[in-house]
């Protein structure tokens, strides 16, 4: 479990990374919520779509949750996928896209690339 987590907003960030809430990256120069804390004695840190964080925060609040226990990354989060796409559509088309492109048929969140930093 978290021991701690916190988060700042970056303005522009140096390298690209991969954005931990829906797998895609985030561009070098991109505003980007950084995240770090220690996840069962392990110093872990990540990086998030402005966007995505915020329609994180706000899917957490719809549903009541508000520790980093019970809400997955929106990418890994079955409510989201199968009740809330509707929601997420109308709130947070950017994100919608990145989780759900117009292309694919039988929409499916991409896993990320890779984790952590
Ligand atoms: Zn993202």
């Amino acid at each position: 479990m978290w021991d701690f987590v916190t988060g700042r907003n970056i303005k522009r960030t140096r390298t690209q990374h991969i954005c931990k809430q829906c797998g895609k990256p985030i561009e070098a120069g991109s505003p980007a919520r950084y995240l770090s804390g220690k996840y069962d004695g392990e110093f872990q840190s990540s990086y998030e779509h402005v966007e995505c964080h915020a329609a994180w925060q706000a899917f957490r609040e719809l549903c009541g949750f508000y520790g980093y226990e019970e809400t997955p990354w929106l990418w890994d989060d079955y409510e989201l996928r199968y009740d809330h796409q509707d929601w997420l559509k109308e709130n947070h088309p950017i994100v919608y896209n990145r989780l759900f492109p117009a292309s694919v048929d039988h929409p499916a969140p991409l896993h990320p690339t890779s984790v952590g930093a």
